[in-house]
């Protein structure tokens, strides 16, 4: 059986696990959290970095820190998960859907500023796939309406566009530490902020509103009810298990890279039949492998792929059916203009076997079964 994904270990994250236990430190903000949060900014340039129980989480921050309020209206691809909406809806925002571009699977930048009303309080880019959303277009609608751009960059540790860091070029970026991305801690996230203004108002809401970490820095001489907030702050335990693949960050992103490449190396010929699309990387961007996925002609035959490579033991599997058309989805939103790309594209991907250390031959059975399934 090849699997889908099987959660990234290194090797010493039962160490590190043990070592925060030894530290008395199994609750949040402790020695490994704050490696973490330190490895963020670095590797990003972002001003402040802390991790939160999940990407969701993270957004749910972000959109308390854009002051979300029920009425606003927030812009979002409808072919995502549904963290990206819930984040918002549940401040009781509108998402507004705009379509996809077929080539990267992002939101159509072209679309984004037909769609905005006075009630727009926010964009929120998907960098599908850890490729990014034409970002210089999108950072620059947004100055000019004065609106936040939150960037689920969900899938997008360790890619760039234009030489930033995903999840570092809009007002706040989520990053998922979930076991199914690149680099995991089981369930996790973090916010990355881009403004040193907008970070301690983001410790606060992290830590049930109050200004307690400012009081562990030494800041102040006690601690009190700021402002309304919640917990988001994980536990060390899994910051440890984090700590791990973060060291190894770079051995990870080359293993996927090879994978990634050897997917792609031997299923161009199928691209050049016709048989098949492929994923685009635009000039711009600097990916990692988060995702190697082959487009189909349509529903129907995705389908028969998917069986043929179940039979033969190999899992892949779909993604995402649209936002738009879920009961969620008809109660908290709407979808601006025409669905020309995002119903049609989503029903034609199909997701292949992708996670560190997948051994080349495994990569290589994948790609003749899918040969023969085109022969
Ligand atoms: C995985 C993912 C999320 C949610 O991440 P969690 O850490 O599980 O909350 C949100 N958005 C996108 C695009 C994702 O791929």
């Amino acid at each position: 059986m090849i699997n889908f994904n099987i959660p990234p270990f290194t090797g010493k994250e039962t160490e590190y696990i043990a070592k925060a236990i030894r530290n008395h430190k199994i609750s949040g903000d402790g020695e490994f959290t704050k490696l973490c949060n330190s490895w963020i900014m670095e590797h990003t340039g972002t001003a402040g970095a802390l991790l939160t129980t999940s990407c969701t989480h993270a957004t749910e921050m972000a959109a308390l820190l854009c002051d979300i309020k029920p009425g606003d209206e927030v812009i979002m691809p409808s072919y995502t998960f549904v963290s990206t909406a819930d984040a918002f809806v549940l401040r009781g925002a509108t998402a507004v859907f705009v379509d996809i571009r077929p080539d990267t699977m992002n939101i159509d930048e072209t679309l984004i500023e037909g769609a905005i009303t006075d009630r727009t309080k926010a964009i929120v880019p998907v960098h599908y796939a850890g490729v990014s959303c034409e970002m210089d277009t999108i950072m620059d609608i947004a100055a000019r309406y004065h609106l936040k751009v939150v960037e689920d960059a969900a899938q997008g540790v360790m890619s760039y566009y234009k030489g930033k860091a995903l999840g570092s070029i809009g007002d706040y970026g989520c990053f998922s530490f979930h076991e199914t991305k690149n680099y995991s801690m089981g369930e996790g996230g973090a916010l990355l902020i881009r403004n040193p203004e907008d970070i301690e108002p983001a410790e606060i809401i992290r830590e049930k509103g109050t200004n307690r970490s400012k009081f562990f820095r030494g800041q102040i001489d006690k601690y009190t009810w700021v402002e309304a907030g919640s917990s988001y702050l994980p536990s060390d335990m899994n910051a440890a298990y984090l700590w791990a693949q973060l060291e190894k960050a770079q051995e990870i992103y080359d293993n996927r890279m090879a994978t990634w490449n050897l997917y792609y190396e031997n299923l161009l010929p199928l691209q050049e039949a016709g048989k098949i699309t492929l994923p685009f990387i635009p000039e711009e961007c600097v990916h990692n492998a988060h995702m190697f996925y082959v487009k189909a002609k349509d529903l129907k035959e995705r389908s028969a792929l998917i069986r043929f490579l179940k039979e033969n033991d190999i899992s892949s599997v779909f993604h995402y059916i649209p936002l738009h058309g879920a009961p969620a989805g008809i109660k908290y939103g709407r979808f601006h203009g025409e669905d020309v790309y995002t119903t049609k594209e989503s029903e034609r991907l199909t997701r292949l076997p992708l996670y560190y250390g997948l051994e080349p031959e495994k990569t290589l059975t994948v790609c003749e079964k899918i040969k023969e399934f085109y022969r």
